[in-house]
């Protein structure tokens, strides 16, 4: 599991103009001088949205710690010694009372995330009753639970689910330097049933793990190419977890960051381009300048799912300042 109301289904662009991808292609994107990148994503990001709207969802952690996946950069592996507190899955109703609160303070959408290598069938009969209850509120609903199997996702669809969210993390190259109790076609295989059950897919990836610049851009690619380019891309900044293998990775230069966001929406011209874990160590001229190179979708509230995040009050004052609307 890695880690999206409006009266009706999310305002998300349709992914017209599909186009095919080479990595040289979007390398060569991220060797342009900054301001021409950036410049050409804002050109690119207007064709598509409004510029000055961000949409915003609240994530949630209804089922923490103890996963048996090894994924290196995870807090939530019971393979590792992160000192994060187990818990089991939540009770509906305070899941329905988080999910109240998190609409109440502006967020459209909001994403359940379970510490799975998948659900059992029982966990996830209690995960399509949360479901349910959170769409009769009127918010759009997401959960990130991990790998899927046969007929799953179809219930997941019958119960109302809008987004599901499964990262495909990064380019299929470097993954097994990262993960290795599960693989890259596992994970494409979750988005291939998302897919067909008519659920919108939310894919992204994580940089700043050691991967190399063509690695991040391989993995751009991998997404773009999807028969249907996932509809929301979250784009993750490593925040590297006491602990973990990847406790001591160096910060990647948040220029480099920033050059991500931009190709992503570049190559997936309609897709919301999210700023996702990282994000609460970005000063707010760094945030501004991502929103520039096109990223518009961000989590709302004081926490991802083990990790911080922006307090609210910085939020709302930081789309003040900027002249952003939330949707
Ligand atoms: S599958 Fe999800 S919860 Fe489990 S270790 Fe990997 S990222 Fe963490």
């Amino acid at each position: 599991m890695q880690a999206s109301s409006l009266s009706a289904v999310a305002p998300c662009a349709p992914n017209a103009a599909v186009r095919r991808w080479t990595v040289d292609e979007v390398l060569a994107l991220y060797d342009m001088p900054l301001m021409d990148l950036v410049f050409r994503a804002q050109q690119v990001h207007r064709e598509h949205f409004d510029a000055n709207a961000i949409q915003r969802s609240t994530l949630l952690s209804v089922k923490t710690g103890g996963c048996s996946e090894d994924c290196s950069y995870c807090s939530q592996s019971a393979r590792y010694d992160t000192d994060l507190e187990r818990e089991r899955l939540m009770p509906l109703d305070e899941v329905v009372a988080a999910a109240r609160a998190a609409k109440d303070k502006g967020a459209s959408r909001f994403c359940m995330g379970a510490a799975w290598r998948g659900p059992k069938d029982n966990d996830l009969d209690k995960v399509l009753a949360m479901v349910r209850e959170v769409k009769a509120l009127g918010m759009q609903t997401c959960v990130t639970l991990g790998m899927l199997k046969e007929g799953q996702a179809e219930k997941l669809k019958e119960a109302g689910l809008d987004y599901y969210n499964h990262n495909l993390d990064t380019d299929k190259d470097f993954y097994g330097q990262v993960i290795k109790s599960h693989t890259h076609d596992d994970r494409l295989d979750t988005l291939d049933q998302v897919r067909d059950a008519g659920i919108n897919v939310c894919s992204g990836g994580i940089i700043g793990m050691g991967e190399s610049r063509r690695n991040r851009a391989a993995l751009i690619v991998q997404l773009a190419n999807l028969p249907t380019p996932p509809e929301s891309v979250p784009i993750n900044n490593l925040v590297p977890i006491p602990g973990t293998p990847l406790a001591d990775r160096p910060r990647l230069d948040p220029f480099e960051f920033v050059r991500t966001i931009a190709a992503a929406r570049i190559a997936m011209p309609a897709s919301w381009v999210r700023l996702s874990a990282g994000r609460q160590e970005m000063s707010d001229e760094l945030q501004a300048l991502c929103f520039l190179a096109g990223a518009n979708s961000m989590f709302y509230g004081d926490h991802l799912l083990t990790t911080g995040n922006p307090e609210v009050d910085r939020d709302d004052a930081l789309f003040a300042r900027l002249g952003l609307k939330a949707v």
